[in-house]
């Protein structure tokens, strides 16, 4: 009957997990995955956890170091990370403190005394003062219970996030006793988590892999046609929330910021040839802020742990799918519904193409970044869902997904053959060494300067292509290499050959389908609301504002970031459905015991003060609240 006592305790335990879960943190369930991670963690296993960004890690060893006697040592590297996790676990009225390098020495020794007499429940470590010998010796009189090791990737020498003082943890462990360990990442790869088991653990740990989809992230893909304009028509529905905009170049981020700024946004450049000052002033803007639009090149990222990022815009094509991946990754973390935008066009495509040929790599290299490259453009000319198509690269199979362009709109296959012969066929007849606008020209008919040179109004091609627009037929060549029918050159006249694949249909031996919204390139309103955990609409949007505003004071009184001192989602549940209780508002999202004990009051006076003011309050607040968690899938 042993074992069906400890499966019996087992649920027991996971019962009050959740009621904490509830009452502290003022949450309604588990995120996917988290269920399963606290269990093993509370079992006591060692655990490997591979969850995607804005999982919810951090959930995974806070939740359980409440739980149990026992310090719980948390390291990481990202020391922002860790100061607002320690503002986050102080307002939740959880003792938490951090020691780093950054920390006045003050606040240093405020950690070391609270070490010392025991009542810390939540330590945050740099792995360089971690592995500090005096380090050691206190960590033990403090009796650990847990090592939580955040973004353990960093253990791997092969990954670009590679961390020496990572390699000293798992000796650590083992000189802490070996020490229940709990590692957590989100890079999936296999090699990367062997590196993890054989630098961190003693043994093979408990392994839990969760899936990379992001629901509430809506995809678009879109050509570029006039990016400046495209991308202000995308920002201004979007005012007054928080953004990134990715470049490919330095000069770029600074144009674009400019006619940002010209255009009434509150952008600033980050980019690595800024001083030190200067990116960590914009990255602290940005993540203190409501509404600062960052104009970026990659170097923008990592360290970013906010999570009411409401848009990632790619302005240029991104360097690969999995840096695209990791990119949009940065938007939605908190669940609720963020917007992607990239735009792309054959010069993207070529530069990137250039780029791997001049990088001076051996073949080899080479060839897996060509691979790369293709899977990045038959992204961008996906026929099917767009989600599916990325997921797939990802080795995940899903269904079509409803919330990216592709979904949404539609898209309409057409039988391309005979475009697909008349592009094809300029290429062959100018001899296989032309770029896009020569052939352009070609195909509609224009006697360039050019096409006299060359004598190619005399070819039967020339304006054969006159019936479609120059729009069209660019993207017919992209749709062309993307299907691998065409492919370009790599000197700088970037002229298109046609593969074997190709000639089987410029002969008629094989028939190509394209797509039809592609071929104009119009900017498209959604048709449906996104697929995300709430639905925002019920919000009233003056009540909503007026909370943000309290919220901002809030913060700045106690030099916070706003979502400290609660998320969006919070303040959009508040305003949807305007709890006229202080036991009501408990019931809403992310408002746990002490929180509402600190900031109930001034909220509801807020909510309060508007129903006074305006219109009708819904009549049961319970059942609201209740409705707005569960809208319909
Ligand atoms: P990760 O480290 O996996 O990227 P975080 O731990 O930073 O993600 O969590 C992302 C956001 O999700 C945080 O704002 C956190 O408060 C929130 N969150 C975590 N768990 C839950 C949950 N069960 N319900 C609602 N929100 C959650
Ligand atoms: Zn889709």
């Amino acid at each position: 009957m042993r074992e069906a006592d400890g499966i019996d305790g087992a649920d027991r335990t996971m019962h009050q997990a959740r009621e904490r879960l509830r009452t502290v943190f003022g949450f309604d369930d588990f995120r996917p995955g988290q269920a399963d991670v606290i269990a093993a963690v509370l079992a006591g296993r060692d655990v490997l956890a591979v969850m995607p960004t804005g999982a919810g890690k951090s959930l995974c060893y806070q939740l359980p170091a409440l739980m149990r006697a026992g310090l719980t040592i948390v390291v990481s590297p990202l020391i922002a990370l860790m100061r607002d996790q320690v503002a986050q676990m102080t307002q939740q009225g959880i003792v938490a403190a951090s020691l780093n390098s950054a920390n006045a020495p003050a606040e240093n020794a405020a950690a070391y005394n609270a070490l010392r007499d025991g009542s810390l429940r939540l330590l945050y470590v740099a792995p360089e003062r971690l592995v500090m010998p005096d380090m050691l010796d206190r960590l033990r009189a403090a009796r650990p219970g847990l090592l939580a090791i955040d973004e353990a990737h960093c253990v791997s020498q092969w990954g670009h996030d590679f961390r020496p003082e990572y390699l000293e943890l798992g000796r650590v462990r083992a000189e802490l006793g070996d020490l229940q360990t709990a590692a957590f990442t989100a890079t999936a790869d296999a090699a990367t988590r062997a590196d993890i088991v054989a630098g961190l653990f003693a043994g093979p740990p408990t392994t839990f892999v969760f899936g990379f989809d992001r629901p509430n992230l809506r995809l678009a893909m879109t050509p570029k046609a006039t990016p400046a304009r495209q991308l202000l028509a995308f920002l201004d529905q979007r005012r007054g929330t928080s953004g990134i905009v990715y470049c490919s170049s330095r000069k770029k981020t600074e144009k674009i910021a400019g006619q940002l700024t010209e255009a009434g946004f509150d952008a600033v450049v980050y980019h690595a040839r800024l001083d030190k000052a200067a990116r960590a002033a914009a990255q602290d803007r940005f993540q203190r802020e409501d509404g600062v639009v960052v104009v970026a090149t990659v170097a923008f990222g990592m360290g970013i742990d906010k999570p009411d990022v409401r848009f990632v815009v790619h302005a240029d094509l991104p360097k690969s799918i999995e840096a695209y991946y990791q990119e949009i990754g940065r938007a939605g973390r908190d669940g609720l519904p963020a917007d992607t935008l990239t735009l792309y066009g054959l010069e993207d495509m070529r530069l990137r193409r250039v780029q791997i040929e001049d990088s001076g790599a051996p073949e080899e290299q080479k060839f897996v970044e060509r691979k790369r490259l293709a899977a990045l453009i038959t992204l961008c000319e996906a026929p099917r869902c767009r989600r599916q198509t990325l997921l797939a690269y990802f080795g995940e199979a899903t269904e079509p997904c409803g919330n990216c362009d592709l979904c949404l709109g539609g898209v309409e296959l057409f039988d391309g053959t005979v475009e697909a012969q008349k592009a094809m066929s300029a290429i062959v007849r100018t001899g296989e060494r032309f770029g896009t606008e020569h052939l352009l020209a070609v195909l509609a008919g224009d006697e360039t300067e050019a096409v006299s040179r060359w004598g190619h109004q005399r070819l039967p091609t020339f304006g054969v292509g006159a019936d479609r627009d120059k729009r069209v037929w660019r993207a017919v060549f992209r749709q062309l290499n993307a299907l691998g029918l065409i492919s370009m050159a790599l000197d700088r006249y970037a002229g298109w050959t046609v593969t074997p694949a190709g000639w089987a249909v410029l002969k008629g031996r094989e028939t190509v389908a394209l797509r039809e919204d592609v071929m104009v390139a119009a900017p498209r309103r959604s048709k449906r609301a996104a697929r995300a955990e709430i639905d925002t609409s019920a919000a009233d949007p003056a009540l909503l504002d007026a909370l943000k505003a309290l919220r901002r004071e809030l913060a700045r009184e106690q030099n916070v970031p706003a979502y400290v001192i609660f998320p969006d989602r919070t303040l959009i549940e508040l305003a949807a459905a305007r709890p006229r209780t202080l036991e009501a508002m408990h019931a809403v999202h992310g408002i746990g015991a002490a929180k509402l004990e600190r900031y109930g009051a001034a909220f509801l006076d807020v909510v309060l003060d508007h129903a006074e003011a305006g219109d009708g309050l819904p009549d049961e607040q319970g059942q609201t609240t209740a409705a707005q968690r569960h809208p319909p899938a």
